[in-house]
Order: C-alpha cells, then structure tokens, then sequence
C-alpha cells in the first residue's frame, strides 16, 4: 500500500486536476452589486461561511435539532472537501487520497440545508448581509468557520515576492488542496541531503501535525533508502503533545534520519539560498516544507472580528459568539479559547456540543449559557508506516457555571505507539466523516 505504484500516480494526478478547482473563486469576480441569493426566510436564518469542519458539523447539527424551524444556508469556496486530518498518514503513503475526499452536495440533501459553492466577499455586520462572488445573502445569526490564513508576513515583512517565493516552492500544507500534493511529490521524489520542516509558533493549527507529518516523511525516507536527513526545526523548547511517543519513534524507528533542534525560533527565511536563521543557529536545506505562522482566515478580519494583538478571535469561551457581535459565532480554529486545541475533533466537538446548543436555545428563547455541553478533544497520531502504529491523546473537559469557561478535567496520553492505535486512529476518521458527509 504504501509503494506509490503508476496507477496510485494516476490515481494522484486524476485527483490533482479535481483539487485544481480547490482554492478557485467560483465565479472570477467579487460584487456589491450582484442580487439577492435566495428570498428572506420564513423563519430564523443562520447563515455559516466555510464548509471545514466546524461549518459542515454546525450544518447538519442545526437541521437535525431544529429542522423546518431554522433555515441555513452554508456557503463554501472549494468545490469539493478534503481533510487535513488523516493527510499525514496519506503523505506517509498509507492510504488513498479518496479517503481524504468528500462532497458537499449529500448532507445538503440529506438534512436539508442549502449549500452555495461561492466565496465570501464581504460581510456588513450592521445590516446582517453576507456578500458572495455569486451575490448577497442576509442572516439572523451568522456563523464564521473560515480556518485559518498563514502569516508570511511575520518573516517577510512586507517583501511579497520573498514570501511568495517561500509558498510556492516550500509550500506549508496546512491549508489543504494543491499545497498537500506538492509536498507529497517533494517527499516521494528526495534521494539526498537536508530536508528540513520547521514548526509554527503556537498557537498553530493541530499542534501534534508537524511532528506526526515528520515521522510519515521519515517513513518514507527509511523505505526510499534515501541518504540524508529530516531536520525539525521546533521553536518550543520541547516535542508537545505527546512528546514522548513522538521522541521514541524518532529514536527507535528513525535513527539518524531524523534530528530534533528544539528552541530554534526562525530569525530568518531565505527560500532563494536556502537558509533558515534560528536562535539554535542557521541551517541550510535542499528541500524544505517551511510551516509560517497561522492565523484566524481572511474573513474574520474583513468582517473586523480579530484581535489584532492575538491574529485570533476573541469569543465567549462557552457559546463562541464573538466579543464584538454577539450575532455572530466563530467556530473552528479561528476563534480562541483558553485551553482548546486548534483541531478537527475539537472544532466538530465544540461546535456540537457548544455553538449549535447554544444558538438553539437562543432561538427557542432559553438561556444559551445553560445549553452548552462539555467537550472532549481526541488525536491521534500516525508515527510509523510498517506496521502502521499510532500513540494519542485525550482530552475531557467540563464545564465551570461559576467562571463560566470550560476547564480541562482529565488529559490521557498514550505514548506506546500500536496497530490497535492505528486501526483506532482510521475508525475515529471514518466516525467523524460519516458524521458530517453521510
Ligand atoms: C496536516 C494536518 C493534519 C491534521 N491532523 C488532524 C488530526 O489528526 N486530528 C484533528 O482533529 N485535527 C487535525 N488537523 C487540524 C484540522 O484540520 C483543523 O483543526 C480543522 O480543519 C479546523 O476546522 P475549521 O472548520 O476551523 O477550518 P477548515 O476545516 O479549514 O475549514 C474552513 C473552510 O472555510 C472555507 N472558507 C474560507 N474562506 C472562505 C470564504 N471567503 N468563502 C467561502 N468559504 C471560505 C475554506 O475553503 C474551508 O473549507 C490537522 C491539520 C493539518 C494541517
């Protein structure tokens, strides 16, 4: 499986040309101009931009607890989805790219909300209207799931050749579509020498991806025999989470293919020569897959909704509606809350169990803070390709009335990487996709 024969090359490349769709506008041009979309509702309209992974949980969630009482429209860039949990393992050669694909259309028809592929343009938060490449749209409640967008600039500082330079040829893949390809090629195709992959800062989008993507290049490495070495350059002083189970697998599965530089914080970028300027010292790279900072996406600062101090959105850490507007709730990794991770389980839980419980109630005329339910956070992470074995992490949390926040209750960690790890870590994949696309 994990050999990447002709057909999976075709497999890649028929797949590619469908992402190539991926990050396009579905019509070329933003307009104030373009008309209604759709009539006014008849009832509540909740309006949710970005198909990820809070937008797709909160568009089944609201329909199934509410049904014809709530009308909502889910609007959505790409034409078709694909995950970014479970792209490591699919980088590290162990599954097909279609298990990483979904379409958008089935749990529209299925629980009956309506999804409009177009691109957000603008959002006038005063006269409650979204505008889209495809025209406008009005809401009663808004719910903003626009991911994440990366930071070149905190490296760059302005100098867009430079920083488009850095993207295009050593691309993050953190945002997912072409980017995810392009690495996976890099990966494939390295026979020798450095090939360094640098941490973002935290906060960052899942924290234990960069480690887990590191141990799925490795794997590839070990199996490609190539004669080299996979630099992690880490601005923390330690691996984190799971540093343990991610520290073994280096050591016992990957020796001398993989060195860890802790509090390397990047001083310098330079894709042109091909050096990276850290506090741990420089390093020069033959190939790289260089990780900017994140940040909240681009919407949620066209709609003024981020801290600029912060790059995230400030929200009720109970209902995340945001501190600005309480019409509007952010869900997924653009808002932030003390304590939550940046991940797909976290974003499918908190928008279950927090944002939809709590815009139901506000719609039923109850009291949000008393509907909202504790999360849990699970994350698996794949560290070796054969046999295929994984460690995790857990987390419960619950649900303090009195600081009216959530508060971490018990963390477990398993860092003995298994097979039954990863058979759990393909099943936890299936449950949520099966959640939200069927
Ligand atoms: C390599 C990697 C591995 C990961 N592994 C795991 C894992 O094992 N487990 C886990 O739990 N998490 C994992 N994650 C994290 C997970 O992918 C994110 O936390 C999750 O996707 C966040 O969901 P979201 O809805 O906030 O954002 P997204 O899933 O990114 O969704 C945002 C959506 O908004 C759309 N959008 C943005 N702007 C507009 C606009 N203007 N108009 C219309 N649509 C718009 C985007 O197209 C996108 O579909 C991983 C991430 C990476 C990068």
């Amino acid at each position: 499986m994990a050999d990447l024969s002709r057909r999976d090359v075709f497999k890649i490349a028929g797949v590619g040309a469908a992402l190539g769709a991926l990050h396009m506008s579905s019509t070329a041009c933003a307009t104030k101009t373009a008309g209604r979309m759709l009539p006014p509702a008849k009832g509540n309209r909740v309006v949710i931009i970005g198909g990820g992974w809070a937008g797709m949980t909160a568009a089944k969630h609201l329909k199934k607890e509410l049904g014809d009482k709530v009308d909502v429209v889910l609007i959505e860039k790409r034409k078709i989805f694909m995950s970014c949990p479970i792209s490591n393992v699919w980088l590290g050669g162990l599954v097909d790219m279609e298990f990483l694909m979904h379409d958008f259309h089935t749990p529209a028809a299925k629980y009956g909300y309506t999804f409009i592929n177009a691109t957000v343009t603008d959002i006038d938060r005063d006269r409650r209207r979204v505008y889209t490449t495809d025209g406008y749209v009005d809401y009663d409640y808004l719910i903003l799931a626009p991911g994440i967008r990366y930071n070149y600039d905190a490296w760059f500082k302005g100098d867009k050749k430079m920083a488009q330079i850095c993207a295009t040829h050593f691309p993050s893949a953190f945002i997912p579509g072409s980017e995810h390809i392009a690495l996976k090629r890099k990966v494939d195709n390295f026979e020798e020498g450095t090939f360094i992959l640098t941490v973002p800062p935290p906060p960052h989008r899942c924290p234990p991806a960069p480690y887990e993507r590191a141990a799925m290049i490795a794997h590839v490495f070990k199996k490609n025999e190539v004669n080299g070495k996979l630099i992690i350059l880490d601005p923390k002083g330690q691996i984190k989470p799971k540093g343990e189970g991610f520290g073994r697998a280096y050591q016992e599965l990957y020796l001398g293919l993989v060195e860890y530089v802790p509090n390397a914080k990047i001083k310098e970028v330079d894709p042109v020569n091909k050096v990276i300027k850290t506090t741990a010292g420089d390093f020069k790279f033959d190939d790289a897959n260089i990780n900017p900072p994140h940040q909240a996406g681009d919407l949620a600062w066209k709609a003024g909704l981020v801290n600029p101090k912060t790059g995230w959105c400030d929200v009720n850490p109970l209902t995340l509606q945001s501190k600005l507007d309480p019409r509007v709730f952010v869900a997924g990794d653009a808002s932030s809350v003390k304590g939550f991770p940046k991940s797909g389980d976290m974003a499918h839980n908190h928008t279950q169990k927090m944002v939809v419980k709590a815009l139901v109630a506000l719609l039923k005329g109850k009291d949000p803070l008393e509907a909202v339910q504790a999360p849990t956070n699970t994350c698996y992470s794949m560290v070796n390709g054969d046999p295929k074995e994984a460690i995790v992490i857990n987390v419960l949390y619950d649900i303090d009335r009195k600081k009216k926040a959530p508060v971490k209750k018990k963390v477990n960690v398993v860092n003995d990487r298994s097979t039954q790890l990863a058979r759990s870590t393909f099943e936890w994949a299936k449950a949520l996709y099966r959640d939200m696309f069927s």
